[in-house]
C-alpha cells in the first residue's frame, strides 16, 4: 500500500463517504502505475465554481504532478473504469478531479 497524504489546508469536513471512497479505490491504481504517493489536494476547501461538487462534499482532487505525462491519461481511464458510471473522473491541468454524481 502506498502512502496517502493530505496537502496542508485540505478540508475534509462534510465530505461524503462516496467521495472519500475514491481514495481507497485510487491507491492500488497509483501503485500499479508506479506512483509513489497519493496526495489529496482538495476536498470541501478552496475556491471552486458555483455548483461544484466540492461544495456538497461529493468532489475530491488528487495530485497529478507526480505522475508522468504519458501515464496520466491511462491512470485517469483506469480510475474511471474502477469507479464506474456513478463517478466522473476529469484530468485537469493541475490535478485529477473526481466527483460522485450518484
Ligand atoms: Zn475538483
Amino acid at each position: 500500500m502506498i502512502p496517502i497524504h493530505l496537502k496542508d489546508g485540505v478540508r475534509l469536513r462534510g465530505m461524503t463517504p462516496q467521495a472519500l471512497l475514491v481514495v481507497t479505490i485510487a491507491a492500488p491504481i497509483w501503485e500499479e502505475y508506479g506512483v509513489e504517493t497519493l496526495v489529496i489536494t482538495s476536498g470541501t476547501d478552496g475556491k471552486h465554481s458555483t455548483g461544484s461538487y466540492h461544495h456538497t462534499g461529493d468532489g475530491i482532487d488528487l495530485r497529478s504532478r507526480d505522475i508522468d505525462d504519458l501515464v496520466l491519461p491511462e491512470i485517469v481511464q483506469a480510475l474511471q473504469k474502477a469507479l464506474g458510471t456513478s463517478y466522473d473522473v476529469i484530468q485537469e491541468t493541475t490535478h485529477i478531479h473526481v466527483e460522485y454524481e450518484g
